[in-house]
């Protein structure tokens, strides 16, 4: 590792594949978590968190992940973290199997793959200091301490924290803002290739968050990085995203370009989520009807299409197999989806009253 961070480098020689290969590829990736009952604390059904979810994330974009409480999207990056091992599936980090004899280690994965949390207080240590705790992953990889809080006191300055106000602050005198930052730094200490931001910013006031994604979006471009976005707000993972993958029950509905997916919207789920996003924009206003009722209980998915019982469009075929990811069908109606554009659902008319509601 080098001694100094590359805080300005546009490219970064790590980058073995050449820009065209995916940085991260996610494939069938499954989790089913056991529920236990019973004296005997037997396993009594499963729930399945993420089911078969399967998607690339390309060097230097923003992916963003989008879904209601409990479709699988945390699920996904703690997976990919390795903080739980899936059930089934496989990563591969720039050409590399992760956690397998031909590719790198869990361990190196994580070195260029970093995670930054909602919650800003858990996520540090309060007996230590913001220079400690950013300087912890450098000096259990072997850097120096002199050096090591060196590095921390520039990424404090780097996230727009005064290193000479701050470096020696305990996280119960920062505001949720500067912690958050702290966070972000932290996450950069070992010259990641890749942050996942899970809710990073959903706990922050709104002035707070917008300064927080500005500096998101500096540190992108000017360090290189690679981000998996994942958030519940539709407004703040179209600003961020150049793509957007829409989760639902643990399993991908739809997945392609922001501007086709807010654009042209063809999953009856997408619509439904866009229709309760609020919008002064007259040419996002919708027809539909926003979601109504609760997701159905993940320890007992509807068969087929897991939308099927809210979904206004459902037909036999939807209960008998699930839809797999495909190119939208082509509908005249339609604005022009991009060709990476896909969609999960059975029926053509369902997808045409997406055309139609947001043309
Ligand atoms: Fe609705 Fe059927 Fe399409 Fe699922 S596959 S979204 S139930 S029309």
């Amino acid at each position: 590792m080098s001694a100094a961070l590359k805080l300005d480098s546009p490219t970064d020689p790590r980058d073995r594949g050449g820009p065209a290969q995916p940085l991260l590829i996610v494939e069938n990736l499954k989790k089913y978590f056991p529920v236990r009952g019973g004296v005997l604390n037997r396993q009594v059904a499963t729930v399945q968190a993420v089911d078969d979810v399967s998607f690339l994330v390309h060097k230097g974009e923003t992916l963003g992940i989008v879904g209601e409480s409990g479709c699988g999207k945390s699920t996904t990056a703690r997976l990919l973290m390795r903080l739980m091992e899936p059930d089934a599936g496989s990563v591969v980090f720039d050409g590399d199997p992760v956690g397998d004899k031909r590719g790198i280690s869990v361990s190196e994965m994580r070195r260029q793959m970093q995670m930054v949390f909602q919650d800003s207080y858990s996520s540090l240590n309060p007996r230590m200091t913001m220079a400690e705790s950013i300087a912890y992953a450098p000096r259990m990889h072997g850097v120096g301490r002199k050096e090591a809080f060196e590095r921390a006191e520039r990424l404090l300055s780097r996230v727009g924290l005064n290193p000479a106000l701050h470096a020696r602050r305990y996280p119960h005198e920062m505001s949720g803002g500067q912690r958050q930052r702290v966070n972000i730094a932290r996450a950069l200490a070992l010259e990641p290739r890749m942050v996942i931001l899970d809710e990073a910013v959903a706990a922050l006031d709104k002035s707070v968050e917008a300064q927080v994604l500005n500096l998101l979006t500096d540190l992108k471009h000017s360090l290189n990085l690679t981000y998996l976005f994942i958030s519940h707000d539709l407004n703040v993972v179209e600003y961020m995203s150049d793509r957007v993958m829409v989760m639902y029950l643990g399993r991908v509905v739809e997945t392609g370009p922001v501007e086709s997916i807010y654009r042209h919207p063809r999953h009856p789920y997408t619509r439904a989520l866009f229709a309760s996003k609020p919008t002064l924009d007259p040419d996002r206003r919708t027809q539909e009807m926003p979601l109504t009722g609760d997701p159905p209980n993940p320890i007992n998915p509807p068969s087929g299409c897991r939308f099927r019982t809210r979904c206004a469009f459902a037909q036999a075929i939807c209960a008998e197999k699930p839809p797999l990811l495909a190119e939208p069908l082509a509908i005249p109606l339609a604005g022009a989806p991009e060709p990476s554009h896909l969609v999960a659902c059975h029926l053509p008319e369902a997808q045409a009253a997406g055309a139609s509601a947001h043309a």
